[in-house]
C-alpha cells in the first residue's frame, strides 16, 4: 500500500533545478503520478499510531516479514527444501526494491533493473536462476548457458559528453592521452586485484561479501573513502574521477568521497560471472527491471498483505502483530509461529523488535540513501542524434543524474515499438541524506519531476516533453544502505549476520550495501537456519 499524489501539470519555463537550456523548456500538461512506498505504514510506526484488536491469528511454522530479494529467497529455498507450512507476509511493498510497474503491457522497473550473470561463488544465485529456467545448461560449470532473452543486448550503455553520444560509460572521445593511460592503468590494477587472496585462500574482494578476506591489510582499505584511496594512487584523471564517481552514486546511492574505498573496489574486482553464450560480466535484464524474478521466486508460496508493527519472542517461537490498511482504515492479525525471518530494512525493524539483541540502532543502523525512480510512458521515441543509436542504459555527463534505462531495449521484434518507457534514476546525492529526505517530503510533484527530468532535458532538449504521455515517479526515502568508510566494522551488523535463534534476520542491510546477490544470501542463509 502506497501513498499517491497525481496530478496535471503545465510546466512551462525554468525551475529552481533545472540547468541551463531548461530555461527554454515547454513542457505540456503531464499527467504526473507519485508513489511513496512504506511512507504512510512507516509513519503509522515512528508515530505508534493506535491500532484496533487484532480480528484473526495466524499459525505457521515460519513467517517471513517481508517480501524484498532476501525474504522471496528465503521463502523459495524453504519451499525447494521441502518446507510447506511457510507464511510470507509481503510488508508495504511487495518486492520491495525489485518493484515494478505497469502502463498498460509496458512494464517498467521502480527499483533494481539488471543482475549480473553470478560467477561460481554466488552459487545461491546460480540455483534460484537454474531453478527459474534462466539458466538453461551447466549451472555449475564455469560458463552457464542463459535464456538468451534475458542476456542484455548491445547497445548497452552510452555517455553524452560535450554534445556528443560515445560508446561505454567511461570518457574515451576527446580524453587527453595521459589520461586514457591512467584509465587503462587502473582496470589492470583492478584486475590484480581480482585475482588476489589472502594466505588462506580467500579472495580479497568476493560477492556475496562474507566470503571476502579479513585480512588487517585489506580491512584498513574500509577506513578510507574511496577517493582518498584513489588520490593515494595517484589516479587524478579528471574523466576517470566522474565515472568511478558515477558507479558509487549509481550503485551505492552516495558519492565516491563519502564510500568506502572497500565497497568502491569491490564493485569493480568481486564480480567473476560468465556465461557460454555472452561476454564476461554479462548483465540479465527484464523490461520490469528485477519483479519477473521476484514473482517468479514467490510462485507457490503462501503469501498475506500486511505489515508487522511488532515481533517478540514467545515460549512456544514467535508472536508478530501486523496491520493493514483498509480503505484507509487500519485492521490488525496476529502471526504465531515456530520461528520468525524479520526480512524488512533495519530502520523499520529498529521499530518492530525492541531491542535487538547486540544490535544498538543509534551506534549500528547504517544512514541509508534516498533515491528517485521516475518512469516516462513515452508515444513516440525521441529523436536521436545521428549515428548516436539509443542504448539500453544512457548516462549524461553530469550529477546527480543517473540517466535513464529504456525498457523496451529487449524487445527484438525487427521494428522497435510504437510506444516505450524511459527509466531515469537519481540518487540524491548532492544533498546529505537527511536533507534530501526532508526536500522529497515537501517537495510537489512538479519539483520531483523537474529533479528527476535534468539528463532527459540535457540529452533531448524541449522536444522530449512532446514525447511523454505520463509520469510515473517513485520516492524511496530509505532506498538503500550506504557503505560509508567504517562499514565493514560495524558490530551490530556482524552480530545480526550471525544470530541464530527464533528471530532471524535477512535484509541487504546486513551486508551494509545493496544488490541482489547480497539480499539473497541472507535469504538463503535464513531459509536454512529456518529448517533446524
Ligand atoms: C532505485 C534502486 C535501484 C536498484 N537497482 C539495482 C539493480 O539494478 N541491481 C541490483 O542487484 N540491485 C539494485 N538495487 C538494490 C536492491 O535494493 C537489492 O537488489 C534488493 O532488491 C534488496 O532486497 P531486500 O530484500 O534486501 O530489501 P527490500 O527490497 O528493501 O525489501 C524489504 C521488504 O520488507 C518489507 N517491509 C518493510 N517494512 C515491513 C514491515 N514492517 N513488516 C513486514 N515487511 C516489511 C517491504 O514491503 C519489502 O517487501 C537497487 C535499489 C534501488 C533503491
Amino acid at each position: 500500500m502506497s501513498f499517491s499524489r497525481r496530478s496535471f501539470l503545465l510546466w512551462a519555463g525554468a525551475t529552481g533545478l533545472s540547468v541551463g537550456s531548461a530555461a527554454y523548456w515547454r513542457w505540456h500538461e503531464l499527467n504526473t503520478g507519485v508513489t511513496y512506498p512504506g511512507r504512510t505504514e512507516g509513519h503509522f510506526l515512528r508515530d505508534h499510531q493506535p491500532l484496533p484488536a487484532p480480528s484473526k491469528i495466524l499459525q505457521t511454522d515460519v513467517v517471513i516479514l517481508g517480501s524484498g530479494i532476501a525474504g522471496l529467497t528465503a521463502a523459495w529455498k524453504m519451499k525447494k527444501l521441502g518446507q510447506r507450512d511457510c507464511l510470507l507476509i509481503d510488508g508495504p511493498q511487495p518486492w520491495g526494491n525489485a518493484a515494478a510497474g505497469q502502463f498498460g503491457e509496458l512494464a517498467y522497473p521502480t527499483g533494481a533493473h539488471y543482475l549480473p550473470v553470478p560467477g561460481k561463488e554466488a552459487f545461491h544465485v546460480r540455483e534460484i536462476l537454474s531453478d527459474l529456467g534462466i539458466i538453461l545448461r551447466n549451472p555449475d560449470s564455469e560458463r552457464p548457458y542463459y535464456d538468451e532473452r534475458y542476456l542484455l543486448h548491445a547497445p548497452e550503455e552510452r555517455l553524452l559528453r560535450a554534445g556528443k553520444w560515445q560508446e561505454g560509460l567511461l570518457p574515451q572521445e576527446d580524453v587527453p592521452a595521459a589520461e586514457l593511460l591512467e584509465h587503462q592503468r587502473f582496470f589492470r590494477e583492478m584486475d590484480v586485484w581480482r585475482g588476489r587472496r589472502d594466505v588462506h585462500g580467500k579472495r580479497v574482494f568476493a560477492i556475496p561479501s562474507v566470503l571476502s578476506s579479513d585480512a588487517p591489510e585489506w580491512r584498513q582499505l574500509d577506513q578510507l573513502s574511496f577517493l582518498t584511496w584513489l588520490e593515494q594512487n595517484n589516479y587524478h584523471s579528471p574523466t576517470l574521477h566522474w565515472y568511478l564517481n558515477y558507479c558509487c552514486r549509481d550503485d551505492y546511492g552516495r558519492r565516491y568521497d563519502q564510500i568506502s574505498a572497500w565497497a568502491g573496489l569491490h564493485y569493480f574486482c568481486s564480480r567473476l560471472g560468465k556465461a557460454e553464450n555472452a561476454e564476461s560480466g554479462a548483465w540479465l535484464t527484464w523490461p520490469g527491471g528485477l519483479q519477473p524474478l521476484a514473482q517468479a521466486m514467490a510462485a507457490g508460496s503462501q503469501r498475506h498483505s500486511g505489515t508487522a508493527v511488532s515481533l517478540k519472542k514467545t515460549p512456544q517461537g514467535v508472536e508478530a502483530l501486523c496491520f493493514e490498511l483498509v480503505n484507509g482504515q487500519p485492521q490488525t492479525f496476529l502471526v504465531r509461529a515456530r520461528k520468525a525471518i524479520c526480512a524488512m530494512p533495519l530502520h523499520v525493524a529498529a521499530r518492530v523488535i525492541e531491542p535487538i539483541p547486540g544490535f544498538d540502532p543509534a551506534q549500528h543502523l547504517p544512514s541509508s540513501a534516498p533515491w528517485l525512480v521516475a518512469n516516462f510512458l513515452l508515444r513516440q521515441f525521441p529523436q536521436e542524434l545521428p549515428l548516436a543509436p539509443l542504448a539500453w542504459d544512457n548516462v549524461v555527463y553530469q550529477e546527480p543524474g543517473l540517466g535513464y534505462v529504456v525498457s523496451t531495449h529487449q524487445d527484438i521484434r525487427v521494428a522497435p515499438p510504437e510506444k516505450t518507457v524511459f527509466t531515469a534514476y537519481l540518487a540524491l546525492s548532492d544533498k546529505t541524506p537527511q536533507a534530501a529526505r526532508h526536500w522529497l517530503e515537501s517537495a510537489s510533484a512538479q519539483e520531483l519531476l523537474a529533479a528527476a527530468s535534468v539528463d532527459l532535458q540535457t540529452a533531448y532538449g524541449w522536444k522530449f516533453a512532446s514525447c511523454v504521455e505520463r509520469v510515473d515517479i517513485t520516492v524511496r526515502a530509505h532506498a538503500m544502505a550506504i557503505p560509508a568508510p567504517g562499514f565493514r566494522s560495524n558490530a551490530g551488523l556482524q552480530c545480526l549476520r550471525e544470530l541464530d535463534g527464533p528471530i532471524l534476520f535477512a535484509h541487504a542491510d546486513l551486508s551494509g550495501f545493496s544488490v541482489f546477490e547480497e539480499a539473497s544470501w541472507w535469504g538463503y542463509r535464513a531459509a536454512l537456519l529456518a529448517m533446524k
